[in-house]
């Protein structure tokens, strides 16, 4: 039994290794050199996170964590979700289609985005949105957005 649970286990590990491609892995490096652009007042936790959001028609836009020295904080996600939505010519939401989002920090940490960003996303991610980061152990990992959040709230209106 022990055996077909590592057995399992290896099978899933190699085929979410398989999903992650050499341009993925060079989004995620360009995610936590963007890390370093973290706005961090010293004296404040220094977790510096980056991330990278691709969207559908591939252009690519950045963001870093943001924290104030009022406490007012901003994750690199809608960071660089704000910029994709901001920079972007056209305007309306659906003028932006996530084909993916990368998040990596320099602290080596388990870096999967938070409810709020996730939240945040669903306006502009599809099923086919993928979300990739690191899980505990340094490995990348690739979940559909809709495997991360499965029910966002969608206003009706
Ligand atoms: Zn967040």
């Amino acid at each position: 039994m022990k055996f077909l649970a590592f057995f399992l286990i290896l099978i899933w590990s190699l085929q979410v290794r398989a999903n992650v491609s050499a341009q993925d892995l060079a989004f995620m490096a360009q995610a936590k050199a963007f890390a370093q652009n973290a706005h961090i007042p010293s004296g404040r936790n220094p977790f510096r996170v980056g991330a990278v959001m691709v969207t559908t028609d591939g252009k690519v836009f950045k963001g870093a964590n943001v924290k104030l020295a009022c406490g007012l904080t901003q994750c690199a996600e809608r960071v660089a979700l704000y910029k994709a939505l901001t920079q972007k010519s056209g305007g309306g939401k659906k003028s932006v289609s996530l084909r993916a989002i990368y998040v990596e920090n320099t602290a080596g940490h388990e870096s999967a985005p938070c409810g709020v960003c996730l939240q945040a996303m669903s306006d502009f991610a599809t099923d086919e949105t993928l979300v990739f980061f690191r899980d505990a152990e340094g490995n990348v990992v690739v979940k559909k957005y809709s495997d991360m959040i499965s029910h966002p709230f969608r206003n009706p209106h």
